[in-house]
C-alpha cells in the first residue's frame, strides 16, 4: 500500500527511522530520501540500492512520494523543508500528501506551517507527529508518536498502519499542535525528574549513603521513577545507562535545553505558571556550557551538580 514514501532529515533519529522503513516495507516500495549533508544520504542509498533513492530537495522528495515524514532539528528548518518558495514543499502540487513532521519545534511554527499548505492545497494534510524513545528507541523502531488529531481523524488508521512500522506506540492527542504540546509538556516533567533525581542522590552520598542503598530506597519509596530505574544519573547503579559509560549515547544535554526552552515558552503563550520552570532552564543552559557535561545524556546534571567528585 505505501509504495511511494518520502523522508526528510537524516539525522541521529530520522536515518534509523528511514531505515525502519526500508526494513519492513516490501521490496516494491521505493523511499525517497533527503538531507542537506550528503553522507546520510549516501550510506543510506548504499544499504539499500534501488530502494531508497537520493533527490536533491524537499520539492522532489514531495514530488515522487505520496506519504513524507520531515525529521530536522528546529523550527527554522521545517519552516525552510515546508515553505521554501524554490527548494521546499510547497514548491511543488501538494495534492492528496500526507505529511507528518516529528520534529520537536516550537507550537506556532508547526501551525503556520500547517496553515499555509492547507491554503494552497486542501487536500494534503499536515500533523504534528513527534517522538520520543530516543535514538536506540528509533533504531530498534520502538519510539512512541504523539500525534496533533482526533481520535476520529479520517486519516487515523493509515497514520497508525504507517508510524508502526518505526513505533510501537501511537496516541492520537486531541488535535493539530497538541502532539507538540504534549511532548513538551513530557519533556519538561522528565527533564525536571532528571534534575531531582540527580540533586536527591547527591545529596544523599554527600550524608553517606550508598547510591544503590538510595536507588532501592526510592524505587521502594514515593520517589520511584523511571529515570532513576532506568537511566539512573549516578554511575554505576544501571550497568547499560549512559551515567555508567561516561554519559555517552541517550538525549543530549543541548537537546533537553532546546526542549525546556520550548517548553517554557509554551508556558508563557497559555499562561500556566511555573514553579520550576526558570530553574530548570538555568541549570540545563549551565549544563550544556559546562564541557564536562556538553554533548553528553542530560542526566549528566548529576556531574554538573558535582555528583561524582571524589
Ligand atoms: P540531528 O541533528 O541528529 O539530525 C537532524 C538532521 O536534519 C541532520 O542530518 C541535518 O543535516 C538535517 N537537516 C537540517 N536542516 C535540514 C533541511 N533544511 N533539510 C533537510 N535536512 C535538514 O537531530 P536528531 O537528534 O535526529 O533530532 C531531530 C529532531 O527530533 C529534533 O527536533 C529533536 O529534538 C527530536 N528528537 C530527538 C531525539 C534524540 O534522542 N536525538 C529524541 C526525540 C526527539
Amino acid at each position: 500500500e505505501f509504495s511511494r514514501v518520502g523522508f526528510i532529515g537524516l539525522g541521529a533519529m530520522g536515518k534509523h527511522m528511514a531505515q525502519q522503513l526500508a526494513t519492513k516495507l516490501p521490496e516494491t516500495t521505493k523511499i525517497f530520501v533527503f538531507d542537506v549533508i550528503s553522507a546520510p544520504v549516501e550510506e543510506l542509498v548504499a544499504e539499500f540500492p534501488g530502494k531508497v533513492i537520493a533527490c536533491t530537495s524537499p520539492k522532489e522528495v514531495t514530488e515522487k512520494s505520496d506519504l513524507i515524514t520531515s525529521m530536522v532539528p528546529e523550527g527554522r528548518h521545517v519552516t525552510s523543508v515546508y515553505l521554501d518558495e524554490t527548494t521546499g514543499i510547497v514548491a511543488t502540487d501538494l495534492q492528496n500528501r500526507i505529511f507528518m513532521d516529528c520534529s520537536t519545534i516550537d507550537i506556532a511554527t508547526s501551525l503556520r506551517v500547517k496553515a499555509e499548505l492547507a491554503q494552497r492545497y486542501p487536500e494534503a494534510s499536515f500533523y504534528d507527529a513527534p517522538v520520543s524513545g530516543g535514538v536506540l528507541g528509533a533504531a530498534k523502531g520502538t519510539i512512541a508518536f504523539f500525534l496533533g488529531c482526533a481520535e476520529n481523524d479520517p486519516q487515523l488508521a493509515v497514520l497508525k498502519e504507517f508510524l508502526s512500522l518505526m513505533g510501537s506506540k501511537i496516541i492520537p492527542c486531541g488535535k493539530p499542535s497538541l502532539g507538540l504540546a504534549s511532548k513538551l509538556c513530557n519533556n519538561y516533567l522528565s527533564g525536571l525528574i532528571g534534575i531531582a533525581s540527580s540533586e536527591a542522590l547527591n545529596m544523599g552520598i554527600r550524608a553517606g549513603l550508598d547510591p544503590r542503598v538510595l536507588s532501592n530506597v526510592f524505587a521502594a519509596g514515593t520517589a520511584q521513577n523511571n529515570i532513576c530505574d532506568r537511566f539512573n544519573p549516578c554511575p554505576g547503579i544501571v550497568p547499560d545507562a549512559p551515567s555508567s559509560h561516561d554519559y555517552q549515547g541517550g538525549f543530549k544535554v543541548q537537546l533537553m535545553k532546546k526542549d525546556f526552552t520550548l517548553a517554557v515558552n509554551m508556558a508563557k503563550s497559555v499562561g500556566a505558571t511555573l514553579a520550576l520552570g526558570q530553574c530548570g532552564l538555568e541549570t540545563y543552559e549551565a549544563a550544556s556550557n559546562d564541557p564536562e557535561c556538553f554533548d553528553r545524556d542530560s542526566r549528566v546534571i548529576f556531574r554538573h551538580l558535582g555528583g561524582d567528585e571524589k
